[in-house]
């Protein structure tokens, strides 16, 4: 449903006049020039919004900054013909578990309970990262999901994904301009719960381009530590 969401927003984007294209960016190196596949543009404002990737665009700024975690998420097939884990009879959930926090999505659009823990994986390269499920993780999931809803021991698994969580260090959102590039702006540090904010994140960074603001300190640069101190669940 996420995904779907995305690519509303690309849709009416395109529609109001935008336009969308498929291409790698990497930063020139003059002020206002970006080579996308390789072929160079200039544009007044250039933001860089690429989650996890983000410490490979910028190195030497962001480097240290954004962590980028392993995160493993498993669906459970319910009983069969139980309905009390379909979304009409069971919420989203948190089980903040004396800090180890495992959460979880009822049965929507028939994909399986969905559940995951929000304890940071082993550092991971989004490119070359291995995206298969481990069996200690896949034990771990299943076992929780049997201690908070025994009608699910035992259940199957219907399906595993494996991502990578974006993580500042205090686990807030960056939300600033480049240190040193005119016209470059910065955008990341989902940490784990960027997708909901997207709107109101999408909203500040267009002011920041836009009116020339300054950037709220909490998603200020300065703010991110090259130290994970998560303080931001
Ligand atoms: C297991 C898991 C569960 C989560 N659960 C939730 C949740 O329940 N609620 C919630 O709000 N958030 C959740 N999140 C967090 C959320 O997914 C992220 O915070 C959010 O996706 C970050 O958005 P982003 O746009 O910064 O980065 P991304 O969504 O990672 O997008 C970055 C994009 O940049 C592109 N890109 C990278 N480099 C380049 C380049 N050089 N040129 C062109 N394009 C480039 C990539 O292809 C990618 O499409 C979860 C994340 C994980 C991993």
């Amino acid at each position: 449903m996420a995904r779907r969401a995305v690519q509303e927003v690309v849709a009416r984007f395109v529609a109001g006049g935008g336009e969308y294209r498929h291409m790698h960016a990497a930063p020139g190196a003059e002020p206002g020039v970006v080579t996308l596949n390789g072929e160079r543009r200039v544009a007044s404002a250039i933001v860089y919004a690429c989650g996890p990737w983000l410490p490979k665009v910028f190195p030497d700024v962001l480097g240290g900054r954004i962590f980028v975690t392993r995160q493993e998420v498993a669906f459970i097939a319910p009983p069969d013909g139980d309905d009390s884990f379909d979304e009409a009879r069971l919420p989203g959930w948190a089980d903040f578990n004396g800090g180890d926090l495992y959460y979880g999505f009822p049965n929507l659009e028939s994909r399986g309970f969905k559940i995951a823990r929000d304890t940071h994986g082993a550092a991971f390269d989004p490119d070359t990262g291995d995206r298969r499920v481990t069996e200690a993780g896949a034990q771990l999931l299943s076992a929780f999901a049997a201690h908070r809803f025994p009608a699910l021991a035992g259940r199957p698994f219907t399906e595993f994904r494996v991502c990578q969580y974006e993580n500042s260090s205090n686990g807030d959102f960056l939300i600033d301009r480049h240190p040193t590039m005119q016209g470059v702006y910065l955008l990341g540090g989902g940490s784990g719960h960027g997708f909901k904010h997207g709107p109101e994140v999408g909203r500040m960074m267009a002011e920041l381009v836009n009116d020339g603001r300054a950037p709220d300190p909490r998603f200020s640069l300065a703010t991110k530590q090259t130290v994970q101190a998560r303080s931001v669940l």
